[in-house]
């Protein structure tokens, strides 16, 4: 510490100051105990402890009367004081301690008078007084030295009190600073710790920037690589926001060009749908199709022969006899025309091309009835229903999947449309519910009713909601099984009765707020052979009498319908009132004539094709030259 050395001035100057009071006591004490020679023994003890060992050895110069008292005089004087009165004394000295030989030294080595040399003690005496005196000279020389000296130390001492004042105030003055220096010093200590502990504070911190930092370097770097990420995914955005305003624009313009076209379409639909019927109509609206069913061996017979130039005509040959002469035979030739002729070879797929476009006016809502009429075996039901085989599908499967497939397309339009399905035998005049799954003890009954919409129904019929194709094969299988049955009890029940099979259709346009709702009837008719009078009794009179009737009146009706008569005899059998709707009206109707190809069936082949002309010509209205 710098305050150090103050102290050590402070205890220099004490001691100096105490080394002088003790200086200057004992050569005071000297000088009074040199004049008192009686006390030696105090004396030697201050000098003693000065300087001892000197003292010692010089005292045997001269021994005192009291022996120890004299030699500590003569060796107390300080060095330069003392020193001279011994030299000079020596010499004097040396005469009177001439002695002579043989008298005995009194104690300390001098020479013993002998107790009668008065004179001689007495120049003893003498000689010491003398010494006595210059020593007491120089002494007082030495003590006038000495009392200047005092004095000279004594003005040295006040200076030094002085000295030693100033110097102890100055001490005080430094210790109130060293205390105020202390107090700072431990300020400086509490600041130091604190120091330390912000620099520990401040190491942390820096540690701590330094990881900030670091993490700040990489946030950096994250965040420059995620503004590059930004721009360009903001340029993608700009560049798919101006796609997507140019993919707007044109889905508003596509959207605007869809309306038009969906306004265009269904303008064009139902312009197909008039220009449609309008050729429908042209064509008539009830057609017959003549069907020629090929041989059991596959050919066609000698006495059919269709027309090579058109597909309309059918002549029917027959070489007869002549009543009059011999060997002379007449030929008759019964021509036919129809609306279309369909010989041996023609496919089911044929067949139905022509069907397909009724089959469309009864998805735009004109009701439709197809016939199928000939004699047992001549081609009916397969023409109708055909056989499981693709290529073998009659008329009513083929049907079914054509109006279901437009009834899907339409609905790309907006169109929706629900179908049901029902499916009747009438025997002698007697319905019979072909879809029925019940018990058959169970059988209800059925009656043809007009609903108050002036429809007709049949009481307690199964109408069978369909959704798609299959459902309605389905329903044509357990059709067909039905019959079976009816026919194991009845042999060969089916052809003395007709089977009818009724699609009824109802579509909706809501966008466009139009309905429309139609009846799709497909019918195989009991055989038109007619019996021999005698071989009609019981049943099958009765029978004979129920086909001929439903038969004939269906041509009845078929005839009042296309001369527009006012009263139509729909009641007069269960066929036509079941079938009034859809024979009426602006109703579409296509007869088909099946005919057998074998000689022996010459006779019901006339009928029938007499019969389907007589409907044919009624449709166009002018009269058959073919007929004969
Ligand atoms: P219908 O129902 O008029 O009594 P079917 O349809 O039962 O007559 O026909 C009698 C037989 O002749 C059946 O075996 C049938 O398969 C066959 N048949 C009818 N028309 C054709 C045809 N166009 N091609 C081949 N076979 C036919
Ligand atoms: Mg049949």
């Amino acid at each position: 510490m710098s305050r150090l050395p103050v102290m050590a001035t402070k205890r220099v100057l004490t001691s100096s100051n105490s080394d002088n009071s003790h200086d200057l006591a004992p050569v005071q004490k000297k000088l009074r105990k040199d004049l008192e020679p009686h006390r030696p023994q105090t004396a030697a003890t201050v000098i003693g402890d000065k300087r001892p060992p000197a003292a010692a050895t010089r005292a045997p110069l001269y021994k005192s009367v009291r022996g120890a008292g004299a030699a500590t005089v003569a060796a107390g004087p300080s060095r330069a004081v003392l020193k001279q009165p011994a030299a000079s004394t020596a010499p004097k000295g040396s005469a009177s301690i001439k002695q002579p030989v043989g008298a005995k030294t009194g104690g300390t080595g001098a020479p013993r008078r002998q107790a009668w040399d008065l004179k001689g003690k007495v120049s003893d005496m003498e000689g010491r007084i003398r010494n006595y005196q210059t020593r007491v000279k120089s002494a007082n020389e030495e003590n006038e030295v000495l009392k200047g000296s005092v004095v000279q130390s004594q003005s040295r001492v006040a200076e030094l009190e002085k000295k030693v004042e100033a110097q102890t105030s100055k001490i005080s003055q430094y210790e109130v600073e060293l205390q105020a220096l202390s107090e700072v010093q431990n300020e400086l200590q509490k600041v130091s710790n604190e120091k330390s502990c912000l620099e520990k504070t401040l190491s942390n911190l820096e540690e701590n920037y330094k990881a900030m930092e670091t993490l700040r370097n990489s946030q950096e770097i994250e965040l420059q690589s995620l503004k590059m990420k930004l721009s360009v995914q903001e340029s993608t955005i700009d560049r798919l926001q101006t796609t997507l305003r140019d993919t707007e624009e044109e889905v508003h313009s596509l959207k605007e060009t869809v309306v038009q076209q969906k306004d265009e379409i269904h303008a064009g639909e139902m312009e197909r749908r008039q220009l449609h019927n309008t050729i429908q109509e042209l064509k008539g609206n009830i057609r017959v199709f003549c069907r020629v069913r090929p041989l059991v061996d596959g050919g066609l017979s000698n006495h059919i022969q269709l027309a090579a130039s058109d597909d309309k005509s059918i002549m029917l040959a027959k070489t007869e006899e002549s009543h009059t002469g011999k060997n002379t035979e007449t030929q008759k030739n019964y021509h036919f025309s129809f609306d279309r002729v369909f010989g041996h070879q023609a496919s089911q797929q044929e067949i139905f091309e022509e069907i397909s476009l009724l089959v469309q006016s009864a998805l735009d809502g004109y009701n439709v009835c197809c016939f199928a009429y000939g004699q047992t075996g001549s081609g009916k039901t397969y023409t109708m229903e055909g056989e499981e085989v693709d290529d073998s599908r009659g008329v009513i499967p083929r049907a079914v999947q054509q109006i279901f497939r437009a009834g899907e397309k339409l609905k790309s339009q907006g169109w929706e449309f629900t179908f049901t399905a029902s499916f009747v035998e009438i025997y002698n005049e007697t319905l019979r519910d072909l879809l029925y799954t019940g018990k058959s003890s169970k059988r209800p009954e059925h009656e043809i009713r007009k609903t108050s919409n002036n429809e007709v129904t049949v009481t307690n019929l199964t109408y069978k909601k369909v959704y798609t194709e299959d459902q309605v094969f389905d329903l044509v299988d357990l059709a067909k099984q039905n019959r079976a049955t009816a026919q194991t009890a009845q042999n060969d029940r089916s052809s003395r009765s007709h089977s009818v099979f009724q699609l009824q259709i109802e579509g909706a346009n809501a966008g466009r707020g139009v309905k429309c709702k139609s009846i799709l009837c497909l019918v195989d008719l009991a055989g038109s052979e007619r019996m021999m009078k005698s071989q009609s009794q019981g049943d099958r009179f009765k029978e004979m009498t129920s086909i001929n009737g439903s038969l004939s009146n269906l041509g009845i009706v078929i005839t009042a319908l296309a001369n527009k008569e006012s009263h139509i005899p729909y009641r007069n059998s269960k066929l036509t009132y079941l079938l009034q709707d859809c024979l009426g009206g602006n109703s579409k109707t296509l007869m088909f004539v099946n005919i057998s190809p074998e000689l022996d069936s010459f006779g019901e082949t006339l009928n029938s094709l007499r019969f389907a002309s007589k409907v044919n010509d009624c449709v166009i209205g002018t009269a058959s030259s073919n007929r004969k």
